[in-house]
């Protein structure tokens, strides 16, 4: 494989680019409602107004009031996140499994060595981690995109190796980002459920700058991934679905605002079954939304 550090550049390049196209490619699946009801939306619009400022006589039957809600609704939307920037990071990828030795190589996590990356955790059937977490980053991209946002993607696909840890972090820190989630999906205990979200853990000299922030959009994230997925907290790790970690070389390298979110878990029947639902994924990815726009709307 290529040296790290280049690929690492040109990796943000290729993301932005792969974002973009994802734009035009994803209405075709099963998460395009969204996007669909944008695009309605923006047409009747356009031929409100140009029916209005025509003639009144030939106004169509829809009333002005129904015809002109909408519109709002999307001028307030589209906006909403406009200049900021959010870093999605899709735990794993999927060729981590087939490179052990790339991916096991030791990385410096602040607090301890760690591999690189790992494979991810798998459903019994054989549903992936890191097949999961990049559909959602994609679901959640676009979401975040129509509202106006800048979207760095740490991988462009999930046929990729890596990048380790540590790039994830440099990714976001280069960003310069207002938020970075790291979404993952847990391979915890087969009889225990629900979702945590990992906030940065003081270590010194490294978090102390983006501990307030990080809780802060910890805090709105459980918020909206309990009210919009029906997930449960998790029942055998944390509290209340958070977690707090210093020994996660994502958390402990970023220099922006930054959590994990374990999604679910994967060993669980209950959870599995969820996860491996493109509704299911469609609800994540909009709660996730939800939480980015109440924490970076929020105020200092
Ligand atoms: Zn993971």
């Amino acid at each position: 494989m290529a040296a790290r550090g280049p690929e690492g550049a040109r990796l943000e390049m290729r993301v932005w680019v792969a974002g973009a196209v994802a734009l035009v490619a994803l209405p075709a699946c099963s998460g395009g409602h969204a996007k669909g009801a944008a695009t309605a939306t923006s047409t009747s619009s356009t031929s409100s107004s140009t029916s209005t400022s025509t003639s009144t006589s030939t106004a169509p039957a829809v009333p002005p009031t129904t015809r002109a809600r909408p519109t709002t609704t999307t001028v307030h939307r589209a906006g909403a996140l406009a200049g900021k920037t959010v870093v999605l990071d899709p735990g794993h990828n999927g060729g981590n499994g087939s490179h052990p030795a790339e991916i096991n190589r030791p990385v410096d996590a602040v607090t301890e060595q760690k591999p690189c990356d790992t494979a991810g955790a798998a459903t019994a059937s054989g549903y992936a981690e890191p097949a999961f977490t990049f559909d959602v980053s994609q679901r959640l991209a676009r979401l975040l995109q129509d509202a106006g946002a800048r979207v760095v993607l740490t991988r462009p696909n999930d046929s990729g190796v890596g990048p380790c840890i540590t790039e994830r972090a440099a990714i976001g820190n280069r960003a310069r980002a207002d938020a970075a989630i790291s979404i993952h999906a847990d391979g915890g205990p087969v009889g225990g459920r629900g979702f945590h979200v990992i906030e940065p853990a003081l270590v010194a000299g490294h978090t102390e700058p983006i501990l307030a922030p990080s809780q802060r959009l910890a805090l709105a994230l459980r918020a909206a991934y309990l009210a919009g997925t029906g997930m449960p907290t998790s029942t055998y790790i944390g509290h209340d679905g958070l977690d707090v970690r210093s020994d996660l070389g994502g958390l402990n390298l970023s220099t922006v605002p930054k959590v994990f979110i374990e999604c679910g878990n994967l060993n669980n029947p209950t959870d599995a079954a969820l996860l491996m639902s493109p509704d299911f994924r469609q609800r994540a990815a909009e709660a996730l939304f939800k939480g980015l726009v109440a924490d970076l709307t929020s105020g200092p």
